[in-house]
């Protein structure tokens, strides 16, 4: 069961506790509560803090999509009612997602995608001149922007705080002009917000436009295209609490219906010849072929659900939980990477190392010995890792609607645990990623009959580059970085 409001019982109205249990049970998300098997055969509550990766679905937002399934058909072209129907679903999505990020009628369009990853690379083909992106940036919007038709990327140095790091971007906008400015509405390693409003102020007194990458703000925050007065905003259904699939790239009409469609096929045109082809305008110009008509609606869901939760609680529930971590944090000696010293606003993702011990096996350790499931490693923001002097990657716990005081609870004690007398198990370093060994955690009765026989360990692309040979280590002998 999902706890979003604790009511203290002392000082709550009914009134204020009936409401608080009214939107936990809107915010419920699938699996919550549900046990894991630990090393050496104990059980557990799963503690999921991975929600910057991909959070839990929603209730609500599998429900939809389970009720939708039986009346699953391809849009736009179905003369059938089932098809209908889905159609009809399909563009209220689209219309709930503008509604959701305040798109501008009549200037913003909305195009779904896979992933926030998807919906920045659809921008990179559309963009008319050069980029420029701070050095803090996910992977997502830095390669795009180096591979795109225009005409290139420069990538500014941030500073240490945001004002200086807003100046350095201006100058380089003086220094030589570009048509876009490419930001994180939050960072995924730190979850410090930048002064979005600032930046978007800044850039446009320089001609430039704005996208946000929102993967990480937007399921926290929401986001408001109008208000902000920003040009495009991408975001990943995903975390969102929607994991089906589908992500979306949203704002200004211009630029994506003077580019080439994202993929060239049905659905992207009003006429082909032999020899030519008429492309239609967006949306449907950038979502050729059969769309992710389960996906959008998820994600649609997701978004209704998370408003009529008010976004507001969802920001004070987070805010709450992230302050207790922090400050558990700081009194086991342990303090949270920061890019800037005056990004007062942060989302609950926090990042850190803890000193004698190498980030994956400290992820490793949490899952196997507590059931905690955290990430470990670089993030998929490599110059940002190297910048605060940590390339040989982080641990890093993100909350989300589902996160409780208890799970956070839970992370401080196993640490407590780990630093007072290491870990009671036994774990092998494989290259990047780390295991228990043996590891005699059992699977899922279903998961054995899809043919699972082990689980996998951490794939390496975001973690650490490292030596590719097996260790058998104690996790508290071994100094962070030792044989790198
Ligand atoms: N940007 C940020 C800030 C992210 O955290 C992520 C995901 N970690 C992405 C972009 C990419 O999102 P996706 O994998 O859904 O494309």
């Amino acid at each position: 069961m999902t706890v979003l409001v604790r009511p203290s019982s002392s000082t709550a109205s009914p009134a204020a506790s009936m409401a608080a249990a009214a939107v936990s049970e809107l915010l419920a998300t699938v699996g919550a509560g549900q046990a894991v098997p630990l090393v050496g055969g104990r059980r557990a509550r799963y503690v999921h803090l991975d929600n910057a990766a991909s959070a839990p679905a929603l209730t609500r937002v599998a429900e939809h999509v389970a009720e939708v399934l039986p009346y699953y058909a391809s849009v736009h072209r179905g003369a059938g009612y089932h098809s209908q129907l889905c159609t009809g679903l399909y563009e209220r999505a689209r219309q709930t997602v503008a509604d959701f990020v305040g798109a501008r009628p009549g200037t913003d369009v909305v195009v779904f995608t896979r992933n926030t990853t998807d919906a920045l690379n659809l921008l990179s083909t559309a963009v008319p001149g050069e980029v420029v992106v701070l050095d803090v940036e996910h992977h997502a919007n830095l390669l795009p922007w180096r591979s795109s038709a225009a005409s290139g990327v420069r990538v500014v140095r941030s500073a240490s705080t945001l004002r200086e790091t807003e100046t350095a971007l201006v100058a380089e906008l003086v220094r030589r002009p570009a048509v876009l400015l490419a930001v994180t509405g939050a960072s995924n390693v730190t979850g410090e917000v930048p002064n979005l409003k600032r930046l978007i102020r800044l850039a446009h007194a320089h001609d430039a436009r704005v996208v946000v990458d929102a993967a990480q703000l937007l399921p926290h925050r929401g986001f408001d295209l109008a208000a902000l007065d920003a040009d495009y905003v991408a975001f990943s259904g995903h975390k969102a609490y929607a994991p089906f699939g589908a992500g979306a790239l949203v704002g200004r009409r211009d630029w994506l219906d003077a580019a080439e469609p994202h993929l060239a096929g049905g659905g992207a045109v009003r006429e082909v010849t032999t020899t030519t082809t008429t492309w239609a305008s967006s949306p449907e110009r950038h979502e050729a072929g059969t769309p992710n008509v389960l996906g959008a609606l998820a994600l649609a869901e997701a978004l209704r659900t998370l408003d009529d939760a008010e976004l507001d609680r969802v920001r004070r529930h987070e805010a709450a939980l992230h302050h207790r971590l922090v400050d558990g944090l700081a009194q086991r000696g342990i303090e949270p990477l920061r890019i800037w010293s005056d990004a007062y606003d942060v989302v609950g993702v926090v990042s850190f190392t803890v000193p004698g011990h190498r980030a994956s096996q400290v992820a490793a350790y949490l899952s196997a010995e507590h059931g905690i499931g955290v990430r470990d490693g670089r993030f998929c923001a490599h110059p940002l890792l190297a910048r605060l002097g940590v390339a040989e990657g982080a641990v890093r716990a993100s909350l989300g609607v589902g996160s409780s005081s208890a799970d956070v609870d839970r992370l401080l004690e196993a640490l407590d645990a780990l630093l007072a007398h290491g870990p009671r198990w036994t774990y092998v370093t494989d290259g990047a990623s780390c295991r228990p060994s043996p590891d005699d955690r059992d699977l899922p009765v279903w998961a054995r009959i899809a043919g699972l026989d082990a689980l996998a360990t951490t794939s390496a692309p975001c973690a650490p580059a490292s030596s590719s040979h097996t260790r058998t280590t104690s996790i508290s002998s071994t100094p962070a970085g030792a044989d790198r």
